[in-house]
């Protein structure tokens, strides 16, 4: 069951500063560190990488915006290695607290065609309560300048169901984030992760209503925005879907290079260090896991079954006739797919089918 590898990501894992729900694979940035790492990176690359042609680069962190413009120039050129399709879809990652001119500019010279800022919020309360620093002017000033250079495919990412927000906060968030016009929105709902400052400050999770309700309101504004639902947290204007997250969906092959990245290569399932030490010492894998035929479905099941286009059935044989009579799955052209109104509790929905697919 082998595909061939069209995907890539990269983790650039350093940041200015910690946000207080961050879990996520990062480290304080300090300028020393930099350039070893990207030598490591660039011998991890080169010692894996086949030639194929790319049709997706990820760069995410992290912060990959936290480096300085030689960093960055110095990291465009070592991905300069990939053979890249015509149409590729190249992404990086950036925060609004440290994304300049300069940086835009050389995104540009590099074929960066696609950007996507982590926003989460633009109330001041939820911002003090992630540890966020971020402001309107900030915001549509480099939204303008994104515009002017001619990027044209831009996502912002938004947060919800903080402790301290209520729906009408939701509302706000959302009203702005369709004033600034932008092509792809992926939300998050605030899970208290162990091990983030939220987690040691014991805050908890708000409730399961509340959460739901904020939920089907961030759907029911999307759609009346033009916004397609197509996977169960990500909204896109009419054809910029993101390519490269498709592609986690779709179950398809990817190459993860850098600090903690995963990559999923024929039937393997890898993970990298997420120590700095052991990944400056090029010892770079942490976990290598062959899958069966069977885990390879497995995940695909799980997977497919978060877009809106759902499981093709080409290939797989799932006998889910009761989830179908309960209206918690639907069969078309030869597709099973969860109907939106359940996407709330798809992973229940997922739990049933794979139970169904092992008998
Ligand atoms: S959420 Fe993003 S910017 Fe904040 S600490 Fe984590 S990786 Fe860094």
């Amino acid at each position: 069951m082998k595909s061939k590898i069209t995907n890539c990501y990269i983790h650039i894992p350093f940041c200015n500063t910690i946000c207080s729900y961050c879990d996520f694979c990062k480290l304080y940035y300090v300028d020393k560190y930099i350039d070893k790492y990207l030598d490591k990176l660039e011998e991890e690359i080169n010692s894996i990488y086949q030639g194929e042609v790319l049709e997706t680069i990820y760069i995410g962190g992290g912060t990959p915006s936290s480096l300085n413009i030689k960093q960055l120039e110095r990291l465009f050129n070592i991905l300069e290695v990939f053979k890249r399709s015509k149409d590729i879809e190249f992404t990086i990652e950036s925060n609004f607290e440290n994304i300049t001119k300069e940086k835009l500019l050389l995104y540009k010279k590099y074929g960066i065609n696609r950007l996507s800022f982590g926003l989460e919020s633009i109330s001041k309360k939820n911002l003090e309560f992630l540890n966020r620093n971020i402001s309107k002017e900030k915001i549509n000033d480099t939204i303008s300048i994104c515009r002017e250079l001619g990027f044209n495919n831009i996502n912002v990412d938004l947060m919800y169901a903080l402790p301290v927000e209520t729906i009408e906060d939701v509302k706000d968030d959302l009203n702005y984030i369709f004033s600034l016009d932008i092509e792809h929105i992926s939300t998050y709902s605030l899970i208290i992760e162990d091990h983030t400052i939220l987690k040691i400050n014991n805050i908890k999770n708000i409730s399961e209503d509340l959460d739901y309700e904020m939920y089907k309101l961030i759907c029911k504004e999307m759609l009346n925005h033009n916004y397609e639902h197509y996977e169960i947290s990500n909204f896109s204007k009419p054809g910029y879907y993101s390519k490269h997250n498709l592609c986690y969906w779709n179950n398809d092959n990817y190459y993860g290079f850098g600090l903690g990245a995963s990559s999923y290569l024929g039937n393997r399932r890898i993970t990298n260090t997420r120590s700095l030490n052991k990944y400056l010492d090029g010892k770079y894998i942490l976990e290598d896991i062959e899958l069966s035929d069977k885990e390879v479905i497995e995940y695909k099941i799980m997977l497919n079954l978060r877009k809106a286009e759902g499981i093709s059935l080409d290939e797989i044989d799932l006998d889910v006739d009761d989830l179908i009579k309960e209206g918690l799955l639907i069969r078309y052209n030869n597709h099973l797919r969860i109907p939106e109104d359940k996407w709330y509790i798809s992973n229940e929905i997922i739990i049933r089918v794979l139970e169904d697919y092992n008998g």
